[in-house]
């Protein structure tokens, strides 16, 4: 029997760990750090072995056929290089239930928009009436369905990381939408190694299969031009990132549909390009028109992507907190049709902001730091915005955000950056905001104040609204 060792007890681990179980293979599972409470009811459940706290006892098996790793694992670690020097097979879970699974499938990777852009694809699938399963990134891990509750069709959402992980995987329709620089410690700062992951999308595509890339992408298109496309050619679909639009109407030209404006589930050119190939990637399935036409309009994205809150004395409240590199504020600032005060900052992951420059100086009335080293973004900007407030808590940026906004502006919080200094992570960093946005609103509407009645707790230093810092 195949011996078979999971590394890493998240999502995908456990889900890889219950599809080899019921594969009946020999299989256990080693974890770094503690596993879960309910992660370890299940193995225990199902009798599965594991370690936790260290990888001490269970990797060094020399009988060890198959190896299946979390994606946050490098497949630099010296860990995996050991599998990897023994010529021991090291996967994805991704490509693990993928050898298992009889279904179709549709990929998405990319930089950014990846989790709108599934999510548009599988609410269309899934309207049509279709038995279709969202996997990858998103919700339960694909091995896991595979093994409890197999799909016709799955639409998975892809991480450079878990394209490093794939060898026989091959997407019915493979989709590209961008690539710019991000997570480039994990690909010794060189963006050609980051290209490279996001191609493996194309990997078999000479086996069939079609791949939707995105043409205006430089990144992208580069690429292209290096490697031999002649035996796939025909089954590459290129689309332009912007749409035209008249009358009220939006022409998705390579789609050949147009769409009313007022019909369009989303905002802003980079969501267009998403629904473009949203369309493009249903129709390959077969589907009508008029039935993904039906879908779209229907569609509520995710909340922390340009997620309307509130209007609070004629301002609008935008949370896109989930706008964690340049590209995607460039996106969310150009989206805007008032005047914006834009709310900023967190751990910087080596961002160059000039990109956001001429924006910034035709839409932005006033930039609110959120985040504890602001120094890089008020050297950037100064120059271009003097109005730049540096704030410690949601409270406070809301608070002076609310100060400088005039009525018919938006306060856009879209942060260009990580959260962790000062949150858990993005979504509560999103939650957050929403949170006191709600309640400020309530405490309006029962009339108990007009103005803005945000108490002040400064966890760090001692200063307060009154004494922010106003460069
Ligand atoms: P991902 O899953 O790749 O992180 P999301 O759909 O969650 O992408 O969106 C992340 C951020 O990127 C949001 O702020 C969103 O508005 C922005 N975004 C979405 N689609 C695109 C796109 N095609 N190009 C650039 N930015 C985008």
């Amino acid at each position: 029997m195949s011996k078979v060792l999971v590394i890493g007890a998240v999502e995908s681990g456990i889900g890889a760990a219950i599809l080899a179980k019921q594969l009946d293979l020999d299989v256990c599972v080693s974890d770094q750090g503690l596993i879960s409470p309910d992660r370890k009811e299940i193995l225990q459940r199902i009798q599965i072995a594991f370690e936790e706290g260290g990888h001490a006892q269970l990797c060094d098996s020399d009988e060890i056929d198959l190896v299946i790793k979390s994606p946050g694992i490098s497949p630099d670690s010296p860990l995996i290089q050991r599998f990897v020097n023994k010529e021991i097979e090291v996967i994805d879970e991704i490509e693990f239930a993928y050898r298992y699974s009889d279904a179709r499938f549709i990929a998405i990777t990319g930089s950014n928009g990846k989790t709108t852009t599934t999510k548009l694809i599988y609410h269309v699938l899934h309207q049509a009436g279709m038995n279709v399963g969202l996997a990858g990134n998103i919700g339960f891990s694909l091995a896991r369905q595979v093994a409890e509750k197999e799909h016709d069709l799955y639409v998975v959402e892809m991480s450079s990381f878990q394209l490093e992980g794939i060898t026989s995987f091959q997407p019915e329709v493979g989709l590209i939408l961008n690539i710019t620089p991000d997570h480039l410690d994990r690909y010794n700062y060189e963006l050609s190694n980051y290209v490279d992951a996001k191609f493996k999308m194309i990997k078999n595509i000479h086996n069939g299969g079609t791949c939707i890339y995105n043409i205006s992408d430089s990144n992208i298109t580069n690429k292209f031009d290096s490697i031999d496309t002649s035996d796939f050619h025909d089954r590459l679909i290129a689309v332009d990132f912007d749409v035209a639009a008249d009358s009220g109407m939006v022409h998705f030209q390579k789609a050949a549909i147009s769409i009313s404006q007022g019909e369009l589930p989303l905002k802003g050119k980079h969501n267009l390009f998403n629904i473009h190939c949203a369309i493009l990637a249903c129709q390959q399935l077969g589907l009508t028109d008029s039935t993904i036409q039906k879908g779209l309009t229907s569609f509520i994205n995710d909340p922390h992507r340009l997620e309307h809150i509130c209007f609070i004395n004629d301002v609008e409240y935008i949370n896109d907190s989930k706008a964690t590199n340049v590209d995607a504020v460039l996106y969310a600032l150009d989206a805007m049709e008032k005047p914006i005060v834009w709310i900023v900052g967190g751990v910087d992951k080596g961002n160059d902001y000039s990109p956001l420059d001429s924006l910034v100086q035709d839409r932005v009335r006033a930039i609110v730091c959120l985040g504890k080293k602001n120094e890089k973004i008020k050297s950037h900007f100064e120059s271009i915005q003097p109005i730049i407030i540096e704030t410690l808590s949601v409270q406070e940026a809301i608070k002076v955000s609310s100060l400088y906004a005039e009525p018919g502006d938006v306060v856009l919080l879209s942060p260009a950056c990580a959260s962790f200094d000062l949150f858990k992570n993005y979504i509560d960093r999103g939650e957050q905001f929403r949170d006191v946005l709600l309640q400020q609103k309530k405490i309006m509407e029962e009339g108990i104040s007009h103005t803005f009645q945000i108490t002040l707790n400064r966890s760090e230093g001692s200063n307060t609204s009154d004494q922010t810092n106003m460069n």
